[in-house]
């Protein structure tokens, strides 16, 4: 099969290239590296099957070319971290919106089965259960920029819908929840990275806010194969998926875990999140996937928890770190 990844030099991106090649496949990744990296895809250039494109998916013309070409699309480009759809509000909705507008349209011209990444965020700030798929979304006000992430996945998500709807173009949607492993990187705002590099360098851990907000962390590797089993699967088509673990931790346990598992002399510490981010920003308290659907669907059961994820996290960074040493 030949598979197209947009935003393939990306953390899960990268990921699911080494799966795919790993299993035969050809392989080409489009990506502009705005928060992908070509470090992410080191191992697997050499490979004859993998064919890397710098460029951006609202280059329409490129697109086009690669759309032609692929059998599947596996859209994943996107602008992600919550401290980039702060920092960078315009780059997000456009990214997020055009690029996939841009996607959809090929993707119909030419009738290839796609795969839209959307979030658990488009649920907003539920509290009081585990998140099902047909969740009401539940937002604040425009005034408070982070809610633009999540509006601008729900509008790729009706988007997607609409071309299955009217032009039967075969997509299937799959909200990802806090998605966690090697090579996600912390610049961006994602907690495990930043709290496994403070830990390694005897920085402060950086709880922000009371630290009783929770998160359910899902290893790469799962999400992968979820991914590509619905993928496989004919009868996923038009439909949304949540995949995730249902294994929830609050922040604070989390920082005290990572304190724990690095050996760390660090302190945690907690910052008000008007000083994390900006004034009248607005945390989940709780975000966990129900993951009844996929599981009916496909053979989907987060094998690796979250002290195997934390494992090897704090490998990947030792390494990256000592190799930062040495160049310096
Ligand atoms: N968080 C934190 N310290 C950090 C980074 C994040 O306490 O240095 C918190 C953040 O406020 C949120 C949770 O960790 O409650 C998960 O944040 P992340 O950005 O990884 O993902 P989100 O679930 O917010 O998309």
């Amino acid at each position: 099969m030949k598979v197209l990844i947009t935003g393939g030099a990306g953390f899960i991106g990268s990921h699911l290239a080494e799966s795919l090649l790993s299993e035969g496949e050809e392989v080409k990744i489009i990506d502009d590296l705005s928060t992908g990296s070509m470090r992410n895809i080191d191992h697997l250039k050499d490979n004859k099957r993998l064919d890397v494109i710098i460029d951006s998916v609202m280059n329409e013309k490129t697109m086009e070319g690669l759309v032609l070409w692929a059998d599947y699309i596996y859209h994943l480009a996107a602008a992600v971290g919550v401290r980039l759809i702060i920092e960078q509000p315009i780059k997000t909705i456009e990214t997020n919106i055009k690029g996939t507008e841009i996607v959809l349209k090929l993707a119909s011209k030419y009738k290839k089965k796609t795969l839209i990444a959307s979030t658990s965020e488009v649920y907003g700030k539920h509290i009081e259960h585990i998140l099902s798929e047909k969740d009401n979304m539940v937002y604040g006000p425009t005034t408070n920029s982070r809610w633009s992430y999540a509006c601008s996945k729900a509008i790729d998500e009706f988007l997607a819908l609409a071309y299955f709807k009217k032009y039967k173009l075969p997509v299937i949607i799959v909200r990802f929840f806090n998605t966690v492993g090697p090579r996600q990187t912390g610049q961006y705002g994602m907690v495990i990275p930043t709290f496994v590099k403070q830990a390694l360098l005897g920085q402060p851990i950086t709880v922000y806010g009371d630290g009783k907000q929770s998160r359910s962390f899902t290893y790469v590797g799962d999400v992968v194969g979820g991914i590509i089993r619905l993928m496989n699967h004919p009868q996923a088509i038009g439909e949304i998926f949540n995949i995730g673990n249902e294994e929830e931790t609050t922040i604070y346990q989390l920082a005290k875990k990572v304190k724990e598992m690095t050996g760390s002399k660090s302190e945690i510490v907690y910052i008000p999140y008007k000083d994390a981010y900006e004034e009248g920003f607005e945390d989940m308290q709780r975000r966990s996937p129900d993951v009844s659907k996929i599981t009916s669907f496909v053979d989907y059961k987060p094998k690796v928890d979250l002290d195997e994820i934390l494992k090897s996290v704090i490998e990947y960074y030792k390494e990256e770190l000592s190799k930062e040493e040495k160049r310096t």
